[in-house]
């Protein structure tokens, strides 16, 4: 009852202030240089390069595979853009070892038999090459239970084999693209601090060391099974249909349950064990093979994979670069994205997208003229994809770390609030990081990030875009970007709240993820709005007041 009522009590307020603090002051006390702000506005909507940004970053230099060649090429284009339009101290920051990269150099496959039909497919992302051209039969391994499997014994050595079972797809009844409704905004404006429930990406129940249920039983078999005999190429169907398909990284071949996450090989690693050449084929004609197969018909495949590895060098590179401040000039305000891409499209929406709006903003203040009292630092960082390893190598090596406890499960340490903080004296500086990674949507408004000082700050630096449709601020945290880097070691990092469009639907780590599916209009909204929020946090007097530290927070999450 008392919560309804708080509820209740919130929700006026929340509606009372909307709108009001257009002016040269909020009722906070916050300062705001409007006459900049609509500088920067009338600009992007005039001039805007975002679009001309982008397609360098996808159709040129995309896909941007972190260890890549691609990689290299857009972080070295955009370090040298960032030069030409003026921007200070623009560089490559080596951080690592990642590991070897990869890059796909050709690609064939086709059904041959029972009838010729070309394969929708993409191998994997460090996909070893076929020997050559493969031709075969493909092996359906049909099994409920591991004791299925066994008929399948001895029968797999130099084999195409389908792994994954067969899988239903529904007709698409929802929209693929959306936005936010206001009753979503408002639920978000509502939402309950973290810890209380509430908190959008934080954190999964379950994980390792569960009991695998029949059907992970059967899929780790049958990896078993490939692997010890000897299979060719293994073909699965990832998630999506109707022409979208989601394709990652390899599965690696399986090592003991009781192996420690930090002695598991990744596929990047350099000392990678063995790994079988992956394809991932489109679901529909994945599930027609399936149905010829248990019907008894001969399917037979020719593939080829030529792809490469890159093991010269094993280091990876953010891209930083700056416009120096004025009076306040040794501190620091920061606005980034992630560089890096999956492979089977160009990473336009994950994220060419969220790099071209923070390049363009970045271009905006420097081509205006505009003097930030504080310095603004651009980093675009690899290895997001990954999680998060190339902010965190930066956040490391300039701002300090989070060092897990003694005994804590490998990996992931970092992202979160826990563990002891170690700081370097860079780290004070910085009044505050932002982030734009999800997607083409325009902002909606901002993740307080469970810091409740800067609401009224970021209510006043929304103000003037609330016909843009960006005012809503939430408490709740989000995940799986790099503003949590910063977040974990006590620097106020923010993700800004987007629009869907049709990420989860469509374009997140797809090879429908293309320079088509980007939104022009909410990539200039956000452009401004990124270059106004970056230019209020370098030119306040004070830098943002920073959250208490939690130091027994679970806060974790996946990648974007
Ligand atoms: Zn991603």
């Amino acid at each position: 009852m008392i919560r309804r009522s708080l509820f209740v009590l919130f929700m006026i307020c929340a509606l009372t202030f909307t709108g009001l603090h257009v002016g040269a002051q909020s009722p906070a006390g916050e300062k705001i240089d409007l006459e900049a702000i609509k500088k920067i506005r009338e600009a992007e909507m005039a001039n805007s390069q975002v679009m001309d940004i982008l397609s360098m970053l996808t159709d040129v230099h995309g896909p941007r595979l972190t260890g890549s060649p691609n990689a290299k090429a857009a972080a070295n284009w955009a370090k040298d853009k960032l030069a030409e339009w003026g921007g200070q101290n623009s560089h490559l920051e080596a951080w690592g070892p990642f590991g070897r990269g990869w890059a796909l150099q050709k690609f064939e496959a086709s059904a041959t038999e029972p009838q010729a039909f070309p394969l929708i497919a993409y191998p994997k992302a460090w996909s070893p090459s076929t020997n050559g051209m493969v031709t075969g039969e493909v092996i359906y391994l049909d099994a409920a239970t591991p004791e299925e499997l066994d008929k399948y014994k001895g029968k797999l050595k130099g084999a195409i084999v389908m792994m994954s079972p067969l899988r239903e797809v529904n007709a698409h009844f929802k929209a693929e693209g959306t936005r936010a409704t206001d009753e979503e905004l408002l639920a978000m404006s509502n939402a309950e601090p973290p810890g209380a429930g509430g908190g959008r990406g934080g954190g999964r129940p379950g994980g390792p060391g569960g009991t695998p249920n029949a059907a992970q039983l059967v899929a780790q078999k049958k990896q078993q099974m490939v692997y010890d005999e000897g299979a060719a190429v293994l073909l699965d169907a990832g998630r999506g249909d109707g022409g979208t398909m989601f394709v990652q990284s390899v599965t690696m071949p399986p090592v003991p349950q009781d192996t420690p996450r930090e002695q598991r090989k990744s596929a990047q690693s350099m000392d990678a064990p063995k790994i079988i050449p992956q394809i991932t084929v489109s679901i529909e004609q994945y599930n027609r093979m399936v149905r010829m197969i248990k019907k008894g018909v001969h399917v037979q495949v020719e593939l080829n994979i030529v792809a490469r590895y890159f093991t010269d060098d094993p280091m990876s590179y953010n891209v930083i670069a700056e416009i120096p401040g004025t009076d306040l000039k040794d501190e620091v305000v920061m606005l980034g994205a992630h560089l890096d891409s999956w492979h089977s499209g160009t990473g336009a929406t994950d994220n060419a997208a969220g790099s071209a709006v923070c390049l363009e903003a970045f271009r905006l203040i420097q081509s205006l003229g505009l003097k930030p009292r504080r310095t603004i630092r651009i980093g675009l960082w690899t290895g997001e994809e990954q999680g998060l390893l190339g902010s965190r190598a930066y956040v490391t090596q300039h701002f300090g770390e989070r060092v897990a406890p003694a005994g804590a499960a490998g990996g992931g340490g970092g992202f979160g609030q826990q563990g002891e903080l170690k700081i370097k004296p860079e780290n004070e500086k910085v009044a505050g990081y932002f982030n734009l990674d999800n997607g083409t949507g325009k902002i909606r408004g901002i993740y307080l990030q469970g810091n409740e000082a800067v609401r009224p700050i970021f209510r006043a630096w929304l103000a003037p875009f609330k016909d843009l449709g960006a005012s809503t601020i939430t408490v709740s945290n989000t995940g799986g970007t790099d503003h949590q880097s910063f977040d974990a070691v006590g620097i106020p990092g923010f993700q800004f709240i987007q629009d869907e469009i049709e990420y989860s639907s469509r374009t997140h780590h797809s090879n429908q993820d293309v320079y088509e599916r980007i939104q022009a209009d909410d990539m200039k909204q956000a452009s401004l709005i990124m270059a106004s929020f970056v230019f209020n946090a370098a030119t306040r007097d004070q830098k943002l007041p920073r959250k208490p530290m939690v130091t027994g927070g679970q806060q974790r999450a996946g990648q974007q």
